[in-house]
């Protein structure tokens, strides 16, 4: 674990909604660290707002509740806070700016308007919409922090330029061999009738490990508190990290240094009992269900990811395994 970069402020000087978001590649273990960070009684997870305007309002794929987006019991009451309704939103405009401004090639100019460079109109926009949906997700559900689990770096650089949001990052990190090899694996997303996640070459996995990993760095430098957390570290100490993550975002119960009511560290691995229910919008399957949960490390890579593969992804990550802790 790195402390990138914390600055923390006290609590009530600052009016700022606080937003942890979580960052880093999928199939790095956000999900699992996301369903934990739900169990304490200040967090709020909304899920991946990056895909809410097409997957949630849209298509109406399943929240983490389980329920139809129409028939949860928070997104309905969130469309009302934030627009009158999810009717009375102009949701192609929506996503047309999701798909011009929340873009990795438009990551330059986000980071100069770190550096005090003025946002573009588009920019703009998107984030009132973007500031309206997350205002209102912790207004309806009373929490201090909401966990915002888009993992996309320009959507964590984007929202971090509102000044209306608090955000501080939590940048996960896996082992680049485990991450591409589950991209490799055949997932279904329960959250729609038979469609599947999509694949990636382990090449392809590599490349983007490689520049999200140095852009969530970058945006640490910028000024985003962050903390840094390798998905290995995250479950040889699961109580250790949730407590330095609550340092970071200002869950105090996480750092009380009590023992956490959800965990279970008399066994080996470590168990979880998950039982607040998750309204995450879009994500992976695994935010459905599991009330008991064994924090194992996977590392079947070690003995499924083909000799081919596991050099080509080795080769490509090579100038920025050490950076993180990994050996070729
Ligand atoms: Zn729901």
């Amino acid at each position: 674990m790195t402390n990138a970069n914390t600055n923390p402020t006290s609590p009530g000087t600052d009016q700022r909604q606080r937003v942890l978001f979580i960052g880093g590649l999928g199939r790095s273990g956000t999900t699992l660290i996301e369903k934990l960070l739900n169990e304490a009684p200040e967090t709020f997870a909304v899920g991946e707002t990056v895909h809410l305007w097409e997957r949630g309002v849209r298509d109406q794929e399943r929240c983490g509740c389980g329920e139809r987006f129409a028939d949860c019991e928070h997104w309905p009451e969130v469309g009302r806070l934030a627009f009158g309704g999810w009717d009375a939103l102009d949701l192609r405009r929506a996503i047309d700016l999701r798909w011009s401004v929340d873009r990795s090639r438009r990551m330059p100019q986000i980071l100069g308007a770190h550096r005090n460079k003025p946002l573009k109109d588009d920019q703009l926009e998107y984030l009132e919409l973007m500031r309206k949906v997350l205002l209102a997700s912790a207004e309806r559900s009373g929490a201090s922090v909401l966990l915002d689990s888009s993992k996309h770096l320009s959507t964590a650089a984007l929202l971090a330029l509102d000044p209306a949001l608090d955000v501080r990052v939590l940048h996960v990190v896996r082992d680049p061999r485990g991450v591409a090899y589950s991209w490799t694996k055949a997932v279904a997303r329960p959250e729609t009738d038979g469609e599947m996640m999509p694949t990636y070459r382990p090449s392809r996995t590599a490349m983007r490990w490689v520049t999200d990993n140095r852009g969530f760095d970058t945006l640490a430098k910028a000024g985003v508190p962050t903390l840094r957390l390798r998905y290995e570290d995250f479950l040889a100490d699961p109580a250790g990290s949730l407590r330095a993550i609550g340092e970071l975002a200002g869950i105090d119960s996480l750092c009380s240094g009590d023992a956490l009511p959800f965990l279970d560290t008399s066994t080996d691995p470590v168990g979880a009992t998950i039982s607040t229910p998750m309204h995450s919008v879009a994500g992976n399957p695994l935010r459905f269900g599991g009330a008991e949960l064994a924090l194992k490390l996977d590392d079947a890579w070690r003995t499924e990811l083909d000799a081919k593969a596991r050099a080509t992804v080795t080769r490509i990550t090579r100038p920025a395994l050490g950076r993180y802790g990994y050996t070729a």
